[in-house]
């Protein structure tokens, strides 16, 4: 008996070391995937959905600082695409609470945004943002001006030796420098790094980001060190990542559809503050490269902040709708870790 239990052991073990990588992806993803049904038939509504304009006051964030540009900043292009996705929510969504980090030109840093976002109880975090990149410096010549130098000759030899100093006048390139612009468009979605789970957790346990005006909540008793804490914090945790994922691709698919770039949906290798410190499912969008002609434009522009605000009013109401709606067994949402490009 006691050969045969080994026997089973040893090639229990050998068939776990060889299916390693499926039975991780098993207890990573579908057994939760499982377990996440019982939230799903649960059917959880969407009562609160929180709008960051990016930046802020004295964070201006990124601004176009090529030749030619508008000079926009992006705290205005966040905060005007903000207040019409925020107008266009109220007016889609009417019994759904939109709340605003900001709707004026304060100061406001990621922390007190994060925290905006988890005193009120968002159900859905979404960032307005717009891209930059590091620019080339070019130069051109604007003109010429003279300049005057002079040529030393020594002539005759010994005490006769004689110093001949001649003048000369030469033209000289004036040059002037400039930033250009990149040739980079398009919007891209972020969502928070799954391999960085752990902040997300901490996120949620963090006293100070969850209650810290409700000092009477009854969760204050949860005990974080339990087991039962733990399992369901990392539940919780891949939930928001599924679905911060299917709400990015979602804006994405509006983007597109409008006929812009799409530049798919994208995680940070270092993370995202404030998508890690947010205790809901997250997404960031750049909604466009403040350092492109075409973009900075599009930008500043009322049709384009209008035409950016309802894509991802529309993804936002189709995204509710789907989780709103139970759905049957075999219609589970695919965990999609990589990302596009
Ligand atoms: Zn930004």
């Amino acid at each position: 008996m006691r050969d045969m239990d080994q026997k089973k052991n040893s090639s229990i073990k050998m068939l776990v070391t060889k299916y390693f990588s499926k039975i991780l992806i098993i207890v990573l993803f579908i057994l939760p995937a499982i377990s996440l049904k019982t939230y799903s038939q649960q059917a959880k509504k969407i009562r609160t959905i929180i709008v960051d304009a990016g930046h802020g006051g004295a964070d201006a964030g990124a601004h176009g600082e090529y030749e030619g540009s508008l000079r926009s900043q992006e705290k205005n292009i966040t905060l005007a695409i903000a207040n019409k996705l925020v107008e266009e929510l109220k007016r889609q969504l009417p019994g759904t609470n939109i709340i605003p980090t900001r709707t004026s030109d304060i100061t406001q840093t990621v922390r007190e945004k994060a925290r905006l976002a988890n005193e009120n109880h968002g159900d859905l975090f979404v960032c307005i943002h717009a891209d930059a990149v590091a620019l080339k410096t070019g130069s051109r010549i604007i003109g010429y001006r003279n300049e005057t130098y002079t040529t030393t000759k020594w002539i005759g030899k010994g005490k006769r030796k004689k110093k001949i100093v001649t003048p000369h006048t030469r033209q000289v390139a004036i040059r002037e420098y400039f930033k250009i612009p990149t040739t980079r468009k398009g919007t891209s979605t972020l969502i928070f790094t799954a391999q960085r789970t752990n902040e997300k957790i901490k996120a949620l346990e963090s006293s100070d980001l969850l209650f810290e005006t409700e000092q009477n909540d009854s969760s204050l008793n949860i005990n974080y060190d339990s087991p039962e804490w733990k399992a369901n914090a990392l539940l919780y945790t891949q939930n928001y990542f599924r679905k911060s994922y299917k709400l990015a691709s979602a804006v994405q698919q509006e983007i597109a559809n409008t006929g812009r770039e799409d530049l798919g949906v994208w995680q940070r290798q270092k993370g995202i503050w404030v998508l890690q410190a947010t205790q809901m499912p997250a997404i960031l969008i750049e909604t466009g490269f403040i350092a492109n002609p075409e973009d900075e434009r599009y930008l500043n522009s009322e049709k384009g902040q209008q035409e950016i605000a309802e894509s991802i009013a529309r993804a936002l109401k189709k995204y509710k709708e789907q989780v709103e709606t139970p759905k049957p067994a075999s219609a589970s949402v695919e965990i999609n870790t990589t990302t596009s490009k």
